[in-house]
């Protein structure tokens, strides 16, 4: 791009030595390494209902941010402590302690809000781009180490990684100047998004009251983003010049909350939890409670009493949610092909609903309707072709209908979503090897075999 010489001469220089940011492929090559270990880790929950609620709510956020336009991945790990975190390539990790905690929608979306300024602002892509170059294979395998020792003190292992990650955490925290401007860009996005903007600051008292009861052993959020007096000021003066604002929560804040409880607890202590809740009348949103017991009444195989709570439910609040249980517990009843029906009139109105996409996909596989699921199934990987789940059911539809390349390769894809190249490398040979391809689908695997030879190369040369 021309400039005039006198514009040119104020920029930094962007040579090799100072590089401020990491290229696209740099910060893909170290995300996919870090989410493939976080995929395959215990503590990842893979809810797809939980997920699609994140990530609209992301979504919302990023729109009102100058990422607009850029692709995040919110992601949930089983964890009952607060926190939130950043990690290279838009992904964003939620615990499942911070979403229980919140203490209305505003506040979870206030801390998600602070999360995608830091990725708006490239304050990772910097503070990595920063590292000497043959450090960055390092420094994500350590962002690792420091994930797994953060949240289980006592893996043997973890002392070995201890000093390291302690070393590589200090560098891993924001500063104090990317922290303000995460604290100042994130507020202007959730008031943009129309939250609260209380949501941010009450949650930052909260936090600043648990860290002096909790004295050395502060909570994880507060080892990433360190919290001082001068930020908690900061953020309280700003608020104060804010108009009030009355927002009323989502009903799928509420319906996300109960299914954590749901799914989480053990079903009989969750069934008792919400019989209590609608009782006495002490719940946010009773269709929550009905949702939660409707999920709890399903694990211990009462399924007729399930779908009456889910009717309830329904008869009070619209939600993908509750249309996507129903059907769901009309297919573990045994009428496949109500539940199917159920599905489609769900989806015409929700199309966009991923659970609903997966339920669908599966029980037409379920029911025998492996034909239709392939057509379905994969036009909706045209869609997302990143959703490792939707390539897991092309994989099964085909393995149904007998293709053995088209099933392997659709696992490949699979794999390869997750960041596992080697097992997509597995998988797609397994596949070539089955000999059934017609000379077009067979070129197109060894195209795709060759891509991920080329990928796993760069990434053993730069070790
Ligand atoms: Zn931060």
């Amino acid at each position: 791009m021309a400039m005039p010489q006198a514009m040119a001469n104020q920029l930094p220089d962007l040579g090799e030595s100072s590089r401020q940011y990491l290229t696209d492929k740099q910060e893909k090559d170290i995300a996919r390494s870090i989410m493939r270990d976080i995929y395959s880790s215990h503590q990842f929950l893979a809810d797809a209902e939980v997920e699609a609620y994140l990530n609209k709510l992301g979504s919302r956020l990023v729109s009102e941010s100058s990422a607009s336009g850029r692709n995040l991945t919110l992601f949930v790990l089983r964890d009952p402590s607060i926190n939130a975190f950043a990690l290279p390539g838009g992904y964003i990790g939620v615990h499942t302690g911070l979403i229980q905690s919140a203490e209305n929608e505003s506040e979870l979306a206030g801390v998600l809000a602070h999360e995608v300024a830091h990725v708006s602002q490239e304050h990772l892509s910097r503070m990595i781009a920063q590292q000497e170059r043959n450090y960055l294979p390092t420094l994500a395998a350590l962002a690792i180490a420091v994930l797994a020792a953060r949240s289980n003190a006592n893996v043997g292992s973890a002392a070995i990684a201890t000093a390291q990650a302690a070393s590589i955490q200090s560098q891993l925290n924001f500063t104090r100047e990317h922290e303000s401007e995460a604290d100042r860009i994130g507020l202007d996005i959730l008031v943009s998004a129309g939250f609260d903007p209380r949501g941010l600051s009450s949650f930052f008292n909260k936090l600043e009251r648990t860290n002096r009861l909790y004295d050395n052993n502060a909570p994880d959020y507060l080892r990433t983003h360190p919290l001082n007096s001068q930020r908690i000021a900061d953020m309280d003066g700003r608020v104060e010049h804010l108009p009030y604002k009355q927002v009323r929560d989502s009903n799928e804040f509420h319906l996300v909350r109960a299914r954590l409880v749901a799914m989480e607890d053990s079903p009989e202590a969750a069934v008792e939890r919400f019989k209590d809740q609608i009782r006495q009348k002490k719940t946010p949103l009773e269709a929550a409670s009905h949702y939660g017991l409707a999920l709890a009444l399903a694990r211990q195989n009462k399924y007729t009493e399930a779908e009456k709570e889910v009717a309830l439910a329904i008869k009070s609040v619209d939600s993908p949610m509750l249309l996507s249980l129903r059907a769901e517990l009309t297919a573990q009843a045994g009428n496949s092909a109500q539940s199917l029906n159920l599905f489609q009139l769900a989806l015409g109105r929700y199309p966009q609903h991923k659970p609903l996409v997966y339920g669908y996909g599966l029980n037409l596989i379920l029911a025998g309707k492996s034909r239709e699921a392939l057509s379905f199934v994969s036009a909706q990987t045209n869609l997302w072709p990143d959703d490792s789940r939707l390539w897991k059911l092309l994989a099964r539809a085909n393995a149904a209908l007998g293709h053995k390349l088209a099933s392997h390769a659709a696992e490949a894809e699979a794999m390869a979503a997750e960041g596992n190249i080697p097992a997509a490398l597995e998988q797609i040979n397994l596949g070539i090897k089955a000999g059934d391809g017609n000379f077009y689908d067979l070129s197109a695997a060894e195209a795709r075999r060759r891509e991920w030879q080329e990928t796993l190369s760069s990434d053993n040369g730069k070790k």
